[in-house]
């Protein structure tokens, strides 16, 4: 069975970007009537909140894209949180450090710069080198007495070529030697993305991971870790970046990317997720209109691009005016009110059922030129 999940850091709100992944994943789950679990990767203790857990998840609903496990669903593989999974991750640490696919490393951050910037002047990769890797348990002794605090670093083993299934990008090859020993637990026990991702995946029997791009250069780590723990490899599937009208990598500077921003200005949601949907997916033929339901009916990770998706406002701006137009009356007389309260046009409370009457009115006359619901501010002067 298909079981695929978006696990977002808790660390700001939820971005185009990431609600494409998890839209992306919603929609494999129910095309193959699989789960689509939503859990959190909160390991960043300083950045991570519980209040931004919550403005991911409301995102997530007023996009209607539900989750079948996870946060706030429950679960048989739960917790979903990672802070709350330590002990899960402590048990396949333990397994790799007793097979040798791992070791405590002492190494201060001094010592470590030194390596970095030594291999840098030589032209080479920084990555650490192993010099903990066969430590005696008297060095190992001596260390835990001058109180240095260990990480624990997997082996990554030598000469390799490590082959990633990618349904979206072929079978992607990277050479092992580039990657050194990583860090798969911080000196606080706290686990590394890839160590604890790896294992809530395997632990969740998580079939499919699909996630952005900018994912791919961590997925050999993840992948050599499967291997050592002798553990089935899902497929991926890591989707292009978005860009630009311009071909450069989107940016707060060219407009809003934070789904919620979307969301105050009135645009619909079922608009937002059309759109959302054709960054990167395209269904082939000339439709450009989707219900969720359509979109689930026509979905497959075989017409998901490989080349850069393009944010284009004005094919959102398109898309929205479209369903505002076959909006019900009485929706759009709800979504204009706070507007027209914010222009003065209505005081805030105090609507007589003639006003309103007006305003269904009123947005039904301007109903053609109105992008996302915020504009029916701009009209109100005719
Ligand atoms: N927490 C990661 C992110 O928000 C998700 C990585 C993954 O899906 O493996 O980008």
């Amino acid at each position: 069975m298909v079981r695929v999940r978006f696990a977002p850091s808790p660390t700001g709100p939820l971005h185009i970007g990431g609600a494409r992944s998890a839209l992306f994943n919603y929609l494999l789950a129910k095309k193959e009537n699989g789960v689509f679990i939503v859990r959190s990767e909160d390991t960043d203790l300083e950045r991570s909140s519980r209040e931004s857990e919550q403005n991911i998840l409301e995102a997530l609903r007023w996009l209607n894209i539900q989750w079948d496990e996870g946060i706030e669903a429950g679960g048989e593989n739960g917790p979903y949180r990672q802070t709350e999974r330590l002990d899960i991750y402590k048990k396949y640490t333990d397994k790799l450090l007793a097979n040798g696919h791992a070791y405590y490393c002492y190494c201060s951050e001094e010592e470590l710069e030194e390596e970095r910037q030594k291999l840098i002047a030589q032209g080479e990769t920084p990555r650490y080198l192993g010099k903990c890797r066969n430590l005696t348990e008297e060095q190992r002794k001596e260390f835990e007495s001058k109180g240095r605090k260990p990480v624990v670093r997997f082996r990554v083993p030598e000469g390799e070529k490590v082959h990633i299934p990618d349904r979206v990008r072929g079978d992607v090859v990277f050479d092992s030697d580039g990657i050194g020993d990583f860090i798969i637990v911080k000196s606080d026990g706290i686990p590394t993305y890839n160590f604890a991702v790896v294992i809530d995946d395997v632990t969740m029997g998580i079939t499919h991971v699909i996630r952005g791009e900018e994912h791919l250069s961590n997925t050999p780590r993840q992948v050599l870790l499967y291997q050592a723990l002798e553990l089935p490899i899902p497929e991926f599937a890591h989707i292009s970046l978005i860009l630009n009208t311009e071909g450069r990598k989107m940016s707060k500077r060219d407009g809003d990317t934070a789904v919620i921003d979307y969301q105050k200005k009135g645009y619909l949601p079922e608009a937002v997720v059309n759109f959302i949907a054709l960054m990167g997916w395209s269904p082939g033929g000339e439709e450009e209109f989707f219900t969720l339901e359509e979109m689930i009916e026509e979905f497959s990770l075989d017409r998901v691009s490989k080349s850069p998706a393009v944010f284009d406002l004005n094919k959102l701006n398109h898309i929205d005016a479209h369903y505002i137009k076959e909006a019900d009356p009485e929706r759009l007389t709800d979504l204009a009110i706070p507007y027209l309260e914010e222009a003065g046009v209505l005081t805030k409370g105090e609507i007589s059922s003639e006003e309103r009457a007006w305003v269904t009115h009123y947005v039904q006359a301007i109903i053609n030129h109105l992008d996302c619901m915020a504009q029916v501010k701009d009209f109100v002067h005719y």
